[in-house]
């Protein structure tokens, strides 16, 4: 029973043992760590650096933190250059999650721990630790709570019994990210037996991640694919009615695209998301985007500086994850959080009430 209620905490996220790391003793107190982190455009990467600072100097580690601003030589020269400051840890959160290869070789060979944070490093064995929200249960989720704003599924994720067709266009994320794939599989495991049943209709026929990816998660990329396909797939009169982004920021482009082209604001798709980025949580609550995805950047980066802060230690770090993520040369040991849905009718209790925003945040 203790086992069980152990992986559950560990599933739901909390974990309640953050307070237990003590910081390094002996030739590494006080030790440097590089973190890498992919840009400041989206809200996210802003709060998980500034987390993972905080909690890496409460104890008592010196942090080189830095932004790549979405350009992989950047990102690139960053990390070199905390290997020639003396990190002894790399938490990355990479841009091109193949890119990387010659930093992490001369990390390795440092006798540097490389520890990816939210996104694999794909194609390289001195990838020792991950941790992660549970890439495919986004994807499912997102698609989830799509059928739901459409009625197809009950709140239980029972079918209603309604049949459509519903016209819903297709987002993916940025092709070299990891991540972005494991979204898009995840929500077309929920999709594809509806698109079967003639239940949902891609109307633009662009059903293939390469067809709906977005480079660099870029929200102008995604607000100009959107306009293209009202102007060439629905200019026949449909309309479209459900969109499935996977990220806040492109569903802030796609709104603006469907905004610009006539669609009025009480009578938008029903649109996912990822993030609860505060834009788009108060685009939920004006009732203009549908759903968004929870994660507890505060969970993430505290796991990863757990794990930063056993290896300077000597210990190993804990997963609970020895299977998901293969990245080309090897399974990456991971521990994995649980997302959530996020709508209109649980953002106080998620969002709020947890402490992850103010109500002040959201006006
Ligand atoms: C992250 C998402 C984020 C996306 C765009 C992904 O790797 O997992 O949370 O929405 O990058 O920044």
């Amino acid at each position: 029973a203790i086992g069980l209620a152990l992986s559950l905490a560990a599933c739901s996220g909390g974990r309640g043992d953050t307070a237990t790391t003590t910081a390094a003793a002996g030739a590494n107190a006080g030790a440097l760590v590089g973190v890498a982190m992919p840009t400041k455009s989206s809200e996210r990467w802003i709060k998980d650096g500034d987390a993972v600072k905080a909690s890496l100097e409460k104890l008592g580690y010196k942090v080189d933190l830095e932004y790549g601003e979405d350009k992989i030589p950047t990102q690139v020269q960053q990390i070199s250059n905390m290997l020639t400051k003396g990190a002894k840890i790399l938490i990355i959160a990479s841009i091109d999650g193949t890119a990387l290869s010659d930093q992490l070789d001369q990390a390795a060979a440092a006798g540097v721990k490389v520890i990816a944070y939210d996104r694999l490093i794909n194609g390289n064995k001195n990838v020792d630790y991950y941790t992660t929200f549970d890439n495919n249960e986004v994807g499912v989720l997102q698609a989830t709570s799509l059928l739901t704003g459409l009625g197809v599924l009950d709140k239980d994720g029972k079918e209603t019994g309604k049949t459509g067709p519903f016209n819903v266009e297709l987002f993916g994320g940025s092709p070299d990210d990891n991540n972005a794939t494991f979204f898009f599989n995840g929500a077309m495991s929920v999709l594809q037996p509806q698109i079967d049943k003639g239940v949902i209709v891609v109307k633009s026929g662009q059903v293939s991640f390469t067809q709906v990816a977005t480079l660099r998660w870029d929200p102008a990329t995604a607000q100009k694919r959107m306009q293209n396909l009202i102007a060439s797939t629905y200019s026949d009169g449909s309309k479209v009615d459900g969109v499935l982004s996977p990220y806040d920021g492109l569903s802030i482009g796609i709104i603006s695209a469907l905004t610009s082209s006539g669609y009025a604001t009480d009578k938008l798709p029903i649109i996912t998301g990822q993030d609860s980025e505060a834009a788009s949580v108060k685009s939920i609550i004006a009732k203009q985007q549908y759903s968004s995805i929870y994660k507890d950047t505060r969970q993430l980066g505290d796991e990863a500086v757990k794990m930063a802060d056993d290896l300077l230690n000597g210990k190993t770090p804990e997963v609970n994850d020895t299977k998901s993520y293969d990245n080309k040369v090897k399974i990456v040991p991971t521990f994995l959080f649980a997302p959530q849905v996020v709508t209109i009718d649980n953002y106080k209790a998620l969002l709020v009430d947890t402490g992850y925003y103010t109500e002040a945040d959201l006006k």
